[in-house]
């Protein structure tokens, strides 16, 4: 009914990449990363798609939350922790994990009056070059020995996070995980360094615990290649419809600034798709479109609810309403984030409510 915009959501494809992190790390527990509405693809449900991972992990406590009163039971982590103390009843009352990056956190936690059912349960974390959150060296082994000395504290375990895992043959990655295991030492606790590309790439780094986010939703961290690489789907397919047909003459222009010309006489789609439902306005000409399961170029700028695509070549007719792919199956999104000048992670959580996610059960 009316303007038909879909972002389908495949649980086959989540319970598929699940099984293959699981081949890719065989040794490792996984932490199912569904911050950010799970990477766009809809919060609730993709967390009860993938609860018989062993820990879930979100962004903040509003996420956890919706994901506890919906029932599911599996471990949540704070990826980030509390953000205020009043936050701890909370985590207390949704039985849910921390990690701990900071002395204001640690604080905190020291400072909770209130009786605890349970110990709070903390992973530990470690800056060792990210540079984002996390304790730094020198600060390490004291944030250590204040939570260990806490007795409202179970201590899990240690975690840190790569800033280059995704370049192959960058040092960097094989000198923070030297870091952090010259840092933990022998002190007893669970260890997390693997993102992604982490797992796929730098297998010495799956440790205990590994934190898919990206290859759960089927896309590659990689800039050049695509999650079939890895035997990964895509789990979601950004769906619209062809809504104007229309014919050009050599020299005639499409879009807002003329940005593309004809050369001949084409046959151009209109698209029900723009940047006011989150496609990029960067995409360039020529960024891959799928027009009933065969790719035409987009022509001209991307307008708040329309683009245009280039279906001169198009070996069948093409009619009004007929079915559009912008990423997903047989569109990896890794391409289209290639010609937007941006990544897949991006355009998978960007898009807005106007696209309405339909979950395939
Ligand atoms: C988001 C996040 C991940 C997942 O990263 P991907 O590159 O999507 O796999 C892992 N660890 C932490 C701490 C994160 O915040």
């Amino acid at each position: 009914m009316g303007r038909n915009v879909t972002a389908v959501v495949s649980p086959n494809a989540l319970r598929h990449n699940l099984q293959q992190i699981k081949r890719i790390a065989p040794q490792s527990k996984i932490i199912a990363m569904v911050k950010a509405n799970a990477y766009g693809h809809g919060l609730v449900k993709v967390a009860k798609t993938v609860q018989n991972a062993d820990a879930l992990g979100v962004a903040s406590i509003e996420e956890a939350l919706k994901i506890r009163e919906a029932g599911v039971q599996t471990d949540i982590i704070l990826m980030e922790g509390i953000f205020r103390p009043e936050e701890l009843s909370l985590v207390q009352n949704y039985r849910l994990t921390l990690v701990a990056h900071h002395w204001q956190q640690i604080h905190a936690l020291q400072n909770y009056a209130q009786p605890i059912p349970e110990k709070f349960r903390i992973w530990l974390k470690i800056n060792t070059g990210m540079n984002r959150l996390g304790f730094p060296e020198r600060e390490f082994s004291d944030a250590w020995t204040a939570l260990n000395q806490d007795p409202k504290v179970h201590l899990i375990g240690f975690m840190t996070h790569f800033s280059q895992a995704d370049e192959k043959n960058n040092e960097l990655t094989q000198q923070q995980y030297e870091v952090f295991k010259r840092l933990v030492g022998d002190r007893a606790g669970e260890k997390s360094l693997a993102n992604s590309a982490g797992i796929l790439a730098w297998p010495q780094t799956h440790a205990d615990w590994v934190r898919p986010g990206l290859m759960l939703y089927g896309a590659s961290p990689f800039p050049h290649s695509t999650g079939r690489k890895f035997n990964l789907l895509p789990a979601m397919t950004l769906r619209s419809e062809i809504i104007a047909i229309r014919t050009l003459e050599p020299g005639d222009r499409v879009g807002y600034s003329g940005t593309w010309a004809s050369e001949r006489k084409s046959k151009i789609g209109i698209v029900a798709m723009g940047y006011g439902d989150g496609y990029p306005w960067h995409a360039q000409n020529g960024t891959p479109v799928l027009v009933n399961g065969q790719r035409a170029p987009l022509t001209g700028r991307v307008s708040m609810d329309m683009l245009a695509v280039d279906m001169t070549h198009l070996a069948s007719e093409v009619k009004v309403g007929d079915p559009v792919i912008l990423w997903g199956d047989d569109l990896p999104i890794e391409e289209v984030a290639r010609h937007a000048n941006t990544i897949p992670y991006e355009l998978l959580c960007r898009f807005t409510e106007r696209v309405s996610v339909h979950f395939q059960e």
